[in-house]
């Protein structure tokens, strides 16, 4: 159902970058050449994506939901934007895995560039708590692998407020927001 490869040709990715299988159940987004800090990795991130509620994914079909409930962004508090139904071709930032020392961070609601210079090889990671608060129970990370010495092992509701340091700038809008309010 999820045609994966070959992607066309597109503006809004990063040549440099590719998706891998990493094991049968994983795949992975690696950097085919050396890209430098800042630099762009994917714009419009969710273009072509669809915007649900929670309660509208719990609803789904349970192959599509599990699509959803996996891809999709929290890009507004309690409605997530993923893949749709009717066209789920998934784009290469829907397979970036989560570190919790990530080598790339949302620099807007839609756009991921690199937080560090990132070598020919390497795997592309993002801090998932940046970008979700609300997790589903079928995305939650409880055993995380990514062997960093700043590994918290499971990612939770209230990481967004722990790491707002480390990430400050690099949330999405509205949990930048709850961040401010919360400083007050
Ligand atoms: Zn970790």
């Amino acid at each position: 159902m999820n045609k994966i490869f070959p992607y066309p040709p597109d503006p809004r990715i990063n040549k440099k970058i590719e998706v891998r299988e990493i094991s049968l159940k994983f795949k992975g987004i690696f950097a085919t050449e050396g890209i430098k800090k800042g630099e762009i990795l994917f714009t419009n991130w969710n273009e072509g994506c669809v915007l649900r509620s929670r309660e509208e994914i719990q609803k789904l079909p349970p192959a599509y939901r599990l699509v959803m409930e996996t891809y999709s962004t929290e890009l507004f508090e309690n409605k997530y934007m993923g893949p749709s139904e009717e066209d789920p071709l998934l784009l290469p930032g829907h397979f970036i895995n989560h570190s919790c020392d990530p080598n790339a961070w949302l620099i807007s609601d839609h756009d991921v560039a690199a937080r560090d210079d990132i070598e020919k090889g390497e795997q592309i990671t993002i801090d998932y708590a940046t970008f979700v608060v609300n997790f589903f129970e079928s995305s939650r990370i409880t055993n995380c692998l990514c062997g960093t010495a700043l590994c918290r092992r499971e990612v939770k509701e209230k990481d967004w407020l722990r790491m707002r340091k480390m990430y400050k700038g690099h949330f999405l809008g509205w949990i930048e927001k709850k961040i401010e309010q919360r400083e007050l």
